[in-house]
């Protein structure tokens, strides 16, 4: 084992000495991120708040307890998941009215996105107590940051749903979002999710496969969403580990849609003058009349 540099050390032990300067209030809820892979992306201050805390609630004592074993800390842990989220919010309530300090983590990157964490942020803020966030790991984010795709606008989608309608629903709702779209994805479904965007969205969108983040398999692969199907499925290792994939924001075209107003036209063509029709069009269709009028001209041209 190769021993740390004498200035990463030297850094560290600043770094920790400028961390005793900071405060960490009682009766505090501290949501804490932990790494998404490598335990070396923790934080000074993740590591700091867990050693300082009375207490950790977490989604899974045990994996909350091998991390913990490996950071060479040994707070109490209780759990605090899915499905207990309201009585763990009640519990941890009644701790931080006594002046003690909770951390709150989930199995891995940051708590309450796509884990468990939401109602017991939302039940401490409403007792009127302090929330802090601890920064760190998040997958999506950390995969957005190396996609080279667009960053002003993203929408977190996160796990699609399982079942087959659910997920083509929500997938027509997102057909035409200017934002990257953000999703999660377990091993087991990766090739049916891929298939099931390339049905729902324009194949000619770029993809980001962000694969194993921060582990010693990382891989990150971009692609057109026609081909990811294919390129999962060329070789076993691609379907493995955890994944986020990133689809380019949708390209829409800020010219309205004729199609509707060019029905409505040649039904009131029948009757009315171009002017006239186009006057009722605008009312029916709420589009610009003078778009309409040039619709109607060239329409009645093509007919005579
Ligand atoms: N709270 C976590 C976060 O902040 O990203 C997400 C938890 S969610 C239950 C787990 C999913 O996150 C995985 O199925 C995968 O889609 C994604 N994920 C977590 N770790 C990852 C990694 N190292 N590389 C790629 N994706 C990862």
């Amino acid at each position: 084992m190769s021993t740390p540099s004498s200035s990463l050390l030297t850094s560290l032990v600043q770094l920790t000495s400028d961390l005793e300067q900071q405060r960490f209030p009682e009766s505090a809820l501290y949501v804490v991120a932990t790494p998404i892979g490598n335990i070396a992306d923790v934080s000074l201050r993740a590591l700091k708040v867990l050693s300082l805390v009375d207490a950790i609630a977490c989604e899974d004592t045990r994996n909350t307890g091998l991390l913990m074993s490996r950071l060479g800390l040994s707070t109490p842990l209780f759990s605090a998941h899915q499905h207990n989220e309201r009585e763990s919010a009640e519990k941890i309530i009644v701790r931080l009215r006594k002046g003690e300090r909770i951390a709150l983590v989930s199995d891995a990157g940051t708590p309450a996105i796509s884990d468990p964490g939401t109602r017991i942020v939302d039940a401490v803020i409403d007792a009127g107590l302090s929330v802090i966030p601890i920064a760190g790991a998040c997958a999506g984010i950390a995969a957005l940051s190396a996609s080279g795709l667009m960053t002003d606008e993203f929408y977190f989608v996160g796990f699609l749903p399982s079942k087959t309608s659910q997920r083509a629903q929500l997938l027509s709702r997102l057909t035409s979002t200017r934002a990257t779209l953000i999703f999660y994805e377990a091993p087991h479904r990766i090739l049916e999710s891929a298939q099931a965007l390339a049905n729902a969205l324009d194949g000619t969108r770029r993809v980001v496969v962000a694969r194993e983040i921060s582990k010693l398999f990382e891989q990150i692969h971009r692609c057109q969403l026609s081909e990811l199907h294919d390129w999962l499925a060329q070789a076993p290792e691609h379907q493995k580990g955890e994944f986020v994939l990133l689809v380019e924001a949708a390209v829409v075209s800020d010219e309205p849609d004729l199609s509707e107003a060019a029905r409505v036209l040649t039904i009131l063509l029948e009757g009315n003058s171009v002017s006239q029709a186009a006057a009722l069009a605008a009312r029916i269709t709420g589009l610009k009349k003078n778009a309409l009028y040039d619709l109607a001209l060239k329409m009645q041209t093509n007919d005579e």
